[in-house]
């Protein structure tokens, strides 16, 4: 085994990491954690420290480390063959079975999915995909497309450019011109404090309605969601606030993309996310859930509707022309298969929604009457506290304070691993669907240490 001192070196010489603060990195200010193994929600790093990981990784790792039932299968199919292509017709018995189940699984009016690697990539097929069936059905100026702040879509130019959370724009150029933000559903940050939910969701229905006015209904294709907001703060929407926003885009001919890359697969205790609000998508986006992130792979399920344009299109200008080396590869067709069968003979998506709620409940008595806790709040296998200088005027730290990272890192000292956010004072947790009701006491637990520590 190479030498923990070794490997930091090449670490710092050699690889540029996501999401990182690139010069604190360089001067040695971020901890370097070479992670080794892992079981159920709990994983190990170099040093021996044993972590409960409150995150699932980037809340993909839903049915838990050390799965031995997915290793295997990919392991089999690695022998077996490693690889061959799906375009033209092409497939392998783990694709096709993966597509019957996905199919299976998602809401009836849904027809048929496009395999990708990513989250980023299977909404960059989403766009893509709108904007060649507004030009079938002979619209082309139909192509704008309504994201909301706070929401995220993924680091692409044209996914970054949906992605409505500064930190992803900056100096990169983004967002794109076809790109238009409307106002998040945060109850919480409402203009107004002394704003019921209901008048809530009817300024977020005006506020959509007033851009679709202004820029015309016959410029706009698509608005896009995800069901609760996940990396703009944990924000599941208002009572109402989805229907509502479903019924103005109908009446506007808009499509809805619903970004179920996070909700995917039993985060909410149902099967998907539009089945728990009642959407009806037009488009659905699956990452991480879909091979709990064994191996990299995403989809677009794409409904009936759009379907029989698309079908249409190729009889008009020939082949789809959209296509990834890696679509529907066989490794990670593998994994999805033997990760939905062990979601299925788990029960995890009921264990997700059951838990969940718990976690939310002792999370909400160990924490929500701090004088710094604003907000805590959750749906099925998320939860997430919003921290604040001021409770009664509601008022928000500096972004100076650091107050986040420094509670996730409060509770790392106690091996638990929580995120804070990336906008906000919000600690977020999005445990694998395996967490106990042990386990949830010890989170919400070392979560009131850490506050009593660092508040
Ligand atoms: N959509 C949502 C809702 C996400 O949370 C993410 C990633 O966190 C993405 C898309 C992008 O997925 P990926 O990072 O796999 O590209």
């Amino acid at each position: 085994m190479l030498k923990n001192d070794m490997l930091e070196q090449w670490d710092r010489e050699s690889f540029f990491h996501p999401s990182t603060h690139l010069a604190e990195f360089a001067r040695g200010n971020v901890a370097q954690r070479i992670i080794t193994g892992g079981t159920n929600c709990h994983i190990e790093d170099r040093d021996g420290n044993r972590m409960l990981d409150a995150f699932a990784g980037l809340y993909c790792v839903n049915v838990g480390y050390g799965r031995q039932d997915i290793a295997e299968a990919i392991a089999a199919q690695a022998k077996e063959l490693a690889y061959y292509h799906s375009y033209v017709g092409h497939g392998t018995e783990a694709s096709i079975t993966l597509a019957k189940m996905i199919m299976d699984r998602a809401p009836a009016h849904m027809s048929k999915v496009y395999f990708g690697m990513s989250g980023s990539d299977a909404n960059e097929t989403n766009i893509k995909l709108v904007w060649y069936y507004n030009n079938i059905l002979g619209r082309p100026e139909k192509k704008k497309i309504i994201s909301r702040w706070r929401g995220y879509h993924g680091s692409g130019l044209m996914t970054g450019s949906l992605t409505g959370l500064h930190l992803f724009h900056n100096k990169f150029d983004l967002p794109l011109n076809q790109v238009l933000h409307t106002e998040a559903p945060y109850y919480f940050r409402r203009p107004d404090l002394a704003m019921s939910e209901a008048d809530f969701v009817a300024h977020c229905v005006s506020e959509l309605e007033k851009m679709i006015e202004e820029e015309g209904a016959d410029t706009i294709a698509a608005f896009i969601g995800e069901p609760v907001l996940g990396t703009g703060g944990i924000v599941p929407p208002p009572a109402g606030y989805w229907d509502a926003i479903q019924k103005v885009l109908e009446k506007h001919d808009i499509l809805l993309i619903a970004d179920e890359v996070v909700t995917g697969f039993g985060r909410l205790g149902t099967m998907f996310g539009s089945e728990h609000y009642g959407l009806k998508p037009d488009l659905i986006t699956i990452a991480k859930g879909l091979t709990s992130a064994y191996a990299p792979l995403s989809g677009s399920i794409v409904s009936e509707k759009m379907w029989k344009v698309l079908e249409r299109g190729t009889d008009e200008n020939g082949a789809i022309g959209h296509g990834w080396t890696y679509s529907a590869h066989p490794i990670g067709a593998a994994a999805g298969v033997a990760n939905l069968k062990l979601i299925d003979e788990l029960n995890l998506v009921q264990n997700a929604g059951e838990v969940g709620a718990y976690l939310n409940k002792v999370m909400t008595e160990a924490v929500g009457s701090h004088a710094n806790v604003g907000d805590v709040r959750g749906e099925g296998m998320l939860c997430a506290v919003e921290f604040v200088k001021d409770r009664d005027s509601r008022t928000f730290f500096d972004a100076g304070d650091k107050v986040g990272p420094q509670l996730a890192a409060a509770l790392l000292e106690q091996n638990v691993i929580a995120r804070a956010m990336p906008q906000g004072d919000i600690l977020g947790f999005a445990p694998p669907f395996c967490l106990t009701h042990e386990e949830a006491d010890e989170v919400a637990g070392k979560t009131a240490i850490a506050v009593k520590k660092v508040l």
